[in-house]
């Protein structure tokens, strides 16, 4: 088989492996296999060539399109062949990096030398310098990850569940404590070696909907995760069901409870929210419906805030109001006291809803009670 025809197959596999919040699916213009969009480290967005070394696989993960007991054609390409692919479409500028991830052939530690022999052919052989990030494999050696660390921008580790007996359900091969959760505090402390370590910023990557779960055990994961190993992000990808697997009956995961986490994540790790904040409804789970951010201000008594001396803390808990428009109420207040809702409007205050929140000199906006 060309490498055209093994690199669509094997960017197809890798598409699970989610590099973009807004729209993991989403392809760029170009009409060729494993370019998708990605937020990088910064927030900008770039086209990337996301590809699998190899869509083999020893382990038997329960929804992954690559375990080892579906039956479909097992491709892998040479690190030199992945190497050359990438540099044809950078050299051609249909992406902007790299981002690479794989089944496991073999075992872990030959899968990592493989993917880091096609790192290492990119940065040494060709001198490539821009973006690269690499999935590292649960259960890699601390000196696999440590080389992968002085070689790539960006690494991340896919967590998958949020607790040992999630992971039970969905893999019998991957030990959670052991694979996972302590190869990311090496992830996190090898990161702090600024000397050698080119990587800024590790990711993970949690499948929503494939266990039994709850949002609460979920986003409190998550939350220890930002906490004890300066985690970037998470990532959240809903499970969707793929034919030949243990778990082709299982019902698709509603993709309103995905983009509800992402809202919730983003006030844990953002806008520094305490878990007992959110509000979860009785099994656990977020509202499907309403915003979790006006959800949360619904319960808390410091409402209505005055926006002329309410500290930041607090500022950014109003619906409506995000960081950078509290940072610039912050800095415009100083000069000036805001007086009208227009003028907050003007900085990208969503007024409609911070509206019943604040007061403006004194003088509260809107009743809650009757809004
Ligand atoms: S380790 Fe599990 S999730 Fe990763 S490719 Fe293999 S079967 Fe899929």
């Amino acid at each position: 088989m060309n490498t055209l025809k093994k690199m669509q197959v094997l960017s197809d596999s890798a598409q699970y492996d989610v590099c973009d919040h807004v729209n993991h699916y989403r392809k760029s213009d170009v009409n060729l296999p494993g370019i998708h969009n990605a937020t990088v480290p910064g927030g900008c967005k770039i086209p990337l060539f996301k590809t699998l070394m190899t869509n083999k696989c020893v382990n038997d993960c329960k929804y992954c399109i690559n375990q080892s007991k579906r039956n479909f054609t097992r491709l892998e390409l040479s690190p030199d062949e992945l190497a050359r692919a990438f540099l044809n479409y950078y050299y051609n500028d249909y992406v902007q990096g790299l981002f690479l991830s794989s089944g496991i052939a073999r075992d872990v530690d030959d899968t990592m030398e493989k993917m880091l022999d096609a790192v290492k052919i990119l940065r040494k052989n060709y001198g490539y310098d821009d973006y690269i990030h690499f999935k590292v494999i649960p259960g890699a050696s601390k000196d696999t990850i440590k080389r992968t660390m002085t070689l790539a921008n960006r690494v991340s580790l896919n967590i998958e569940s949020a607790t040992p007996d999630g992971m039970s359900e969905i893999s019998s091969n991957k030990d959670y404590n052991k694979d996972i959760l302590k190869r990311i505090g090496w992830i996190n402390s090898i990161s702090k070696r600024k000397n050698s370590i080119m990587c800024s910023s590790s990711t993970t990557q949690m499948i929503v909907g494939a266990n039994d779960e709850s949002d609460v055990e979920i986003l409190s994961r998550i939350k220890s995760l930002y906490k004890n190993y300066d985690l970037s992000r998470s990532y959240f990808s809903s499970f969707s069901p793929i034919e030949g697997t243990e778990l082709e009956k299982k019902t698709e995961c509603n993709k309103q409870r995905t983009n509800k986490l992402y809202h919730a994540d983003t006030l844990l790790n953002t806008y520094k929210f305490d878990l007992k904040e959110l509000v979860f409804e009785e099994n656990d789970q977020l509202s499907l419906k309403d915003d979790p951010k006006y959800l949360a201000a619904l319960e808390r008594d410091i409402f209505p805030l005055e926006i002329n001396s309410v500290p930041f803390y607090e500022l950014i808990r109003v619906p409506g109001i995000g960081t950078i428009s509290a940072k610039r109420i912050m800095a415009i207040r100083k000069k000036k006291p805001f007086t009208k809702l227009e003028e907050l409007k003007k900085i990208g205050v969503v007024v409609d809803r911070a509206e019943p929140f604040i007061k403006l000199e004194g003088n509260y906006q809107v009743v809650l009670d009757n809004y």
